[in-house]
């Protein structure tokens, strides 16, 4: 019988999951067995899983099996699928991917019941995001209560941040109480730094910039791969201008919605969250392959603010390294957009960047010119692979105690 981990990433509407084989030894990869996800949460849920070589296991409905599908029921629902088909393998942990870990936890942290009652104290920082983590937690340790669970956190990363970019220019007491600049996608880059030395080689502990662009978007600033600076700061509502989120914002127009559009607070965090980004100023998707496709004005507007706010924000981190030796796109829109790579690397060809328009059609790896002073890259990201290693790492730290205890 071989041992499993379960990684869990609960979304605001979606649950992903996916199951790898523990490796005998180190220098063997993770496979992954099987993988699937929840979609439509609270609206029309639909349950998804596919086998290792591609073969559909399960594709249904949950609204007929459940009678009213919150996070949690969905995450038992895909338990009660999974656990069959495990059949054979001993599920050693399961990994979550939980949004915010405060400045408590610079690291992945076994799941105990007062981590747990930490990891809720930490809501009111991320009230769209972290209830869904811990209804993961829960649907576990209900079903499967003797499986070490780990929490991961998108904002362990940034951690190593300086101390003055985790400021805010608010009163002290108020950073104290925990107002500061967390940043997020924190996953995503561990990845991406994981990856640099394959591609930068001797480059990698350089000035590196890492844009993760996908429905949700940011930039972060490496150096020795690790975080200095990002575009997110107290929420994932910061910075780059998203699927359906605002990025930076004059807060005084929070305050002109609340006094003289007499909005409530769930109102603006509504328009905020859900209706601004690529969304609100298109007024057509937020998706990007669709605005590019679009022939209307305002679908071409939102590419134009979309690129804008990249390159400006990009600035912004540039100035925060000292320079720039190299750029790398990810996710959705930079894994897969050779548009988008061209405008905002055309746009920073002042920096020493000059782009390879061959390389970026073929999505690169490499799409700067031989010869460019700073280079640019494509990098896949995989979040669920950096939350299977912890996993492993817990493991294998918590069999050393024991052995020396
Ligand atoms: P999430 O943050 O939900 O994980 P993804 O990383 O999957 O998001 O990115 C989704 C975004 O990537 C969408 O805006 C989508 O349009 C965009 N995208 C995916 N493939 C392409 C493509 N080939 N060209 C342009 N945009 C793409």
């Amino acid at each position: 019988m071989s041992d499993v981990v379960l990684v869990l990433d609960a979304g605001s509407s979606s649950v992903k999951f996916g199951v790898f084989t523990v490796p005998a030894s180190r220098d063997v990869e993770l496979a992954r067995l099987v993988h699937g996800r929840i979609e439509g949460i609270g609206v029309a849920p639909r349950f998804f899983a596919v086998a290792a070589g591609g073969e559909r296991l399960a594709q249904h409905e949950l609204a007929n099996a459940v009678a009213h599908v919150d996070h949690q029921a969905a995450l038992s629902h895909a338990l009660e699928w999974l656990v069959p088909h495990l059949s054979g393998h001993r599920l050693a942990a399961v990994g979550h991917r939980i949004v915010h870990g405060g400045s408590l936890f610079a690291e992945p942290v076994r799941v105990t019941a007062s981590v747990l009652s930490q990891l809720e104290a930490l809501v009111p920082l991320a009230p769209l995001h972290q209830p869904h983590g811990i209804a993961g937690i829960r649907a576990l340790a209900e079903r499967l209560p003797d499986v070490p669970q780990i929490a991961c956190f998108d904002t362990a990363f940034h951690r190593t941040q300086p101390a003055v970019a985790q400021l805010f220019g608010l009163p002290r007491e108020l950073s104290g109480e925990g107002i500061r600049r967390y940043g997020f996608h924190g996953l995503s880059y561990q990845h991406i730094a994981s990856q640099l030395p394959m591609y930068l080689g001797a480059h990698s502990d350089g000035r590196v910039i890492v844009a993760h662009l996908g429905n949700g978007a940011s930039l972060c600033a490496l150096r020795g791969r690790r975080s200095v600076a990002s575009t997110m700061g107290f929420t994932a509502l910061d910075g780059l201008l998203m699927g359906t989120r605002c990025g930076s914002l004059d807060p005084g127009v929070v305050l002109y919605l609340i006094d003289a559009k007499r909005m409530t607070t769930a109102q603006v965090a509504e328009l905020l969250y859900e209706r601004s980004g690529l969304l609100g100023v298109s007024g057509v998707s937020s998706d990007l392959r669709v605005l590019l496709a679009s022939d209307k004005p305002a679908a071409a507007r939102a590419i134009d603010l979309f690129v804008y706010r990249i390159v400006r924000e990009l600035g912004s981190l540039v100035a925060a390294l000292g320079g720039l030796d190299a750029l790398v796109l990810t996710a959705g829109i930079g894994e897969n957009s050779a548009i988008i790579r061209r405008r905002v690397c055309n746009e920073i060809g002042w920096l020493g960047l000059r782009l390879d328009p061959a390389a970026n059609e073929a999505n690169g790896p490499r799409i700067s010119t031989a010869d460019s002073p700073v280079s640019a890259w494509v990098i896949a990201t995989n979040e669920e692979l950096v939350i299977a290693h912890s996993v492993l790492d817990e493991l294998s730290r918590q069999r050393t105690c024991m052995r020396s205890e």
